[in-house]
């Protein structure tokens, strides 16, 4: 009995009905099964143990707990690829401000999945990606709402001195 799978995937009676529902030419389908149950070894089934279950003259060959696919119900799940992680992005400082030739931007911040794809030299941490984009996006987005507050008050203050200017003109004429 397989694992019990995330997404639900196709079961029938027969290889050309499981083809047919997975949108698989169930020729190719079926060539394929024959041509993997007949490289199929006897041996000695043990599923938590490498046994000797092997094929021989397929490439790549399964090396373990090969056995024909020749009893229903048949199982298909169609898969699709996917990107769990990039690799490398744009280069920020501590506050997460983007770099740009060397300079801190003093109003682009990032964080997560485009500030370090692979931060892991190797192997793989559980949870690094989720963990990065919320530590960093924290720190991103306080510097975000300090930028935005910064230029807003420079603003404030260009327009406070152009309208004083322009009263001091106003006034001289
Ligand atoms: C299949 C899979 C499994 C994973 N499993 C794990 C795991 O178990 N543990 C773990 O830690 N990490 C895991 N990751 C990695 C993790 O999901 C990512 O590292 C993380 O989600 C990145 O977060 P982020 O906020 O940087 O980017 P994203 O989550 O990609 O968020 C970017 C957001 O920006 C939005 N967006 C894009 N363009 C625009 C636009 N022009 N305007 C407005 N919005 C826009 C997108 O819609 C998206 O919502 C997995 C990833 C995948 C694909």
């Amino acid at each position: 009995m397989p694992a019990p799978p995330v997404f639900p995937g196709e079961k029938a009676d027969s290889i050309g009905q499981l083809a047919t529902q997975l949108g698989l030419d169930p020729q190719a389908l079926a060539h394929s099964i024959a041509a993997f149950n007949a490289a199929c070894q006897p041996g000695s089934f043990n599923h938590p143990v490498l046994d000797d279950c092997h094929t021989t003259g397929l490439a790549p060959a399964k090396t373990h707990w090969a056995r024909p696919l020749d009893t229903a119900p048949y199982y298909g799940y169609a898969l699709k690829p996917g990107i769990t992680f990039t690799y490398l992005g744009m280069k920020v400082n501590a506050q997460c401000a983007v770099h740009f030739k060397g300079q801190a931007s003093p109003n682009l911040f990032a964080a997560g999945e485009i500030m370090a794809g692979n931060v892991l030299g190797k192997g793989y941490s559980a949870g690094v990606g989720i963990t990065r984009g919320t530590a960093f996006g924290r720190i991103a987005g306080t510097e975000a709402a300090r930028a935005a507050r910064y230029y807003s008050a420079q603003k404030s203050e260009i327009r406070a001195q152009a309208a004083i200017k322009t009263a001091a003109t106003g006034a001289t004429a």
